[in-house]
């Protein structure tokens, strides 16, 4: 059995599909709310990103809060 932890981590985030981290999904926060709040797909232009926020109470909490800050600028 192989119990390198170099191994074993790569195999969990291994290229089964898009893993957006936490300091990923800060740095394109600012793209998909603005591309969500102008209408377009913003799953789409950035793979993940919703998942993540669906996991992770921290992102979403920022990601509401600028949600409601561009959404309030705008409106
Ligand atoms: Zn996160």
């Amino acid at each position: 059995m192989d119990t390198d932890p170099k191994h074993t981590l790569g195999r969990l985030v291994g290229p089964a599909g898009p893993e957006v981290g936490c300091d990923a999904c800060f740095d394109e926060l600012d793209r998909y709310v603005e591309l969500e709040l102008a209408g377009q797909d913003a799953d789409a232009a950035v793979p993940g990103l919703g998942a993540h926020l669906e996991g992770c109470p921290a992102c979403r909490e920022e990601y509401e809060s600028l949600r409601a800050l561009v959404g309030g600028e705008r409106s």
